[in-house]
């Protein structure tokens, strides 16, 4: 039967982040910055809380926010939306909450790649959809056609899919993209597409949204945060942008959800992806910095790491090191054992999961990291 939320336990990110506060342990297993957001962002926002209204603002969103974000798409990955076909959310889970309440009709199959970001599944079935999800196998993860194939039915409507992905830092390559477009095309479906992590791809690699692939346009609802962009994952500030016709069923769920998201956080949001791009790609510069030094201090520590080429998140192999623990286990004795939160990937599956990888969140300070690395280095 369907799960309630009765039966389900804690967030395994709010669990942890509990977990660590009360031992004390360096907190590397829910996703957040270590520092305290852009200067000039915070300031807009403690300036606009004084200046500007704290009244409603529009539904959909400041105006302000939802032309900036349309810019920041057509410069940043060569988009074509309007602001009215943009609304802004309280943060990106509200805006997948939404797009499902929207568009998903009961019995309605939602096809899923595992492993998949925790929100999805309770969601998916809190509104009455039915989950088809497909594995991908590690340590590739590499999205295939046969296995896609079979997961979709008469009945599934609904893509949801994570890119980059969380919790392994997987970019889908543009065969991939390409594949699950034509899966969309092919079979009708609508492609929710959460790409929070959009501003978080290393290595020199662009990103490439989904909605931009041949015919995707009218049929995807691409999803962002401005607490990833902006390294500020409290202010749950999100989006989504979709054609007019579903735009205005997002707009009708959203409108009975939270209605509307702080205006000093929307404005500010608007000042920050105004400022030239180069801040946006010196932050980019130094999460990689920070994803290269928690691997190599990892590695010269004994462990084996899997490659992240986006996200704050990379994740150790057990096995592959030595360990012979599964993934809860282990982080459950690294944070009592060596003072260390992780995030178990097993958690990102509803059933049959993945249990030797372990995910390390590195957007910390190198002190930080450091330390980190140390404590593993002697619990080995
Ligand atoms: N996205 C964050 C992560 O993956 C968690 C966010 C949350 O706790 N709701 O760690």
């Amino acid at each position: 039967g369907h799960p309630v939320y009765r039966d389900m336990p804690t967030t395994i990110f709010e669990h942890m982040s509990a977990r660590a506060r009360e031992t004390g342990a360096i907190n590397l297993g829910q996703g957040f910055p270590e520092g305290p957001g852009p200067q000039d962002v915070l300031q807009a926002a403690a300036d606009a809380l004084l200046t500007r209204s704290s009244q409603y603002p529009p539904m959909p969103g400041l105006i302000e926010l939802r032309t900036a974000l349309a810019d920041h798409y057509a410069r940043r990955q060569g988009l074509d939306l309007s602001p009215q076909e943009i609304i802004v959310t309280s943060g990106a889970t509200e805006a997948i909450a939404a797009s499902l309440l929207a568009l998903v009709r009961p019995g309605d199959e939602v096809l899923m790649l595992a492993p998949l970001y925790d929100a999805y599944l309770p969601l998916v079935e809190r509104v009455g959809g039915v989950a088809r999800v497909v594995k991908l196998t590690p340590p590739d993860w590499r999205v295939t056609r046969d296995a896609l194939e079979a997961a979709i039915t008469p009945k599934t409507r609904i893509l949801l899919m994570n890119n980059p992905v969380n919790p392994t830092g997987i970019v889908l390559r543009e065969a991939e993209l390409a594949l699950l477009a034509d899966l969309c095309v092919g079979h009708d479906l609508i492609a929710l597409c959460d790409e929070v992590w959009e501003e978080t791809v290393y290595d020199g690699l662009p990103h490439r949204p989904l909605i931009g692939f041949p015919g995707m346009r009218e049929r995807t609802v691409k999803i962002g945060s401005a607490g990833k962009i902006f390294s500020v994952t409290g202010w749950k500030v999100g989006w989504m942008c979709a054609a007019p016709p579903i735009a205005t069923l997002l707009a009708r769920a959203h409108q009975f959800l939270t209605f509307t998201t702080p205006p000093n956080l929307q404005w500010a949001v608007a000042q920050g992806l105004g400022w030239p791009d180069q801040w946006l790609n010196d932050q980019r510069a130094a999460y990689q910095a920070s994803r290269d030094r928690l691997a190599a201090g990892l590695i010269k520590a004994g462990y084996v790491v899997q490659p992240s080429g986006a996200t704050w998140f990379l994740s150790i192999d057990l096995p592959a090191s030595g360990i012979a623990m599964d993934d809860v286990t282990f982080c459950n004795r690294i944070i009592d054992e060596a003072g260390v939160a992780a995030i178990p990937i097993s958690a990102f599956y509803p059933d049959d999961p993945v249990t030797h990888l372990v995910r390390l969140c590195f957007s910390k300070s190198d002190a930080t990291l450091d330390q980190a690395i140390e404590r593993l280095a002697t619990f080995r």
